[in-house]
């Protein structure tokens, strides 16, 4: 699983290490220890960083589910301002990680395995002033389909979800830092039809249902975690 040290990506590899896995974490500076649970520094948007985690899941003897969760979210900017680099960086993280990572991955992968990206509701609609990550996360949303045509032959599933706004430590902490936290927190809560943020183990679960049995006639499906945030077309929310 990649992105791993925090924020979503941590509470996916607790949950699997609690359920007893063992857990190939894979993460730009390393991930905390958790118990079965195996660690490698790797930008997966490197071909070295891919080769690393490659490695190790081979030494591990395969990969039963593979999570795609790492993301780059640092390249804030409209379609006019955007900054070529931001985009490139984005998009590489974002989007091509995950189609090399999966490729580089898929002989280590035996037949009933599963893939699960980590996508978003800007996957599935935009924010204004955040073109790069919304283009990513959109073509991630129909990279997963493809990839779920392209694996059924190998035998692999492939499904994402598209989580709505989480407690992860980055949002608190721009939560915390804006000028208004109060504010804040209740203009994020009413993107929701249930009125509050998810939280990272919310979605871990999610993840782990599609990496599971249980979901064993699902692939290429997008499930949103977004406590009904796109069930409604007033992205506010709030009622008339
Ligand atoms: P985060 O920024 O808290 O954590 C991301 C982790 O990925 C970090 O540990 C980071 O070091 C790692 N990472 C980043 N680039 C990497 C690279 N090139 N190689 C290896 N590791 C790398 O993010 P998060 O909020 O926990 O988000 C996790 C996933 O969920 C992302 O795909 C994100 O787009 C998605 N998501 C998050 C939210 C949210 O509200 N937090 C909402 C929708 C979707």
């Amino acid at each position: 699983m990649t992105g791993a040290a925090r924020g979503i990506g941590r509470a996916i590899a607790e949950l699997y290490a609690e359920r007893g896995w063992r857990v190939l974490s894979a993460d730009l500076s390393l991930p905390p220890n958790l118990r079965g649970q195996r660690r490698v520094k790797a930008d997966v948007s490197t071909a070295a960083g891919r080769e690393r985690i490659v490695r190790a899941a081979r030494e591990m003897g395969g990969v039963q589910v593979l999570v795609n969760n790492a993301a780059f979210q640092g390249a804030h900017g409209s379609v006019l301002d955007v900054s070529e680099r931001g985009w490139a960086r984005t998009l590489n993280v974002n989007l091509t990680a995950p189609l090399l990572l999966t490729r580089a991955l898929v002989d280590l992968l035996p037949r009933g395995a599963a893939v699960v990206n980590v996508a978003s509701v800007q996957g599935l609609f935009a924010e204004q002033g955040n073109a790069a990550y919304n283009a990513s996360k959109g073509g991630l949303v129909n990279l997963t389909r493809a990839m779920a045509l392209d694996l059924a032959p190998h035998g692999l599933r492939v499904n994402a979800v598209a989580p709505g706004a989480i407690s992860t430590e980055a949002v608190l902490q721009s939560i915390t830092e804006s000028d208004d936290p109060e504010q804040t927190r209740r203009d994020y809560e009413d993107l929701h039809a249930l009125r509050r943020l998810g939280t990272p183990r919310e979605v871990a679960q999610v993840v782990y249902f599609l990496g599971s049995e249980d979901a064993a006639f699902m692939t290429g499906t997008i499930i949103p975690v977004d406590g009904g945030m796109t069930a409604s077309f007033m992205m506010a929310g709030r009622p008339v």
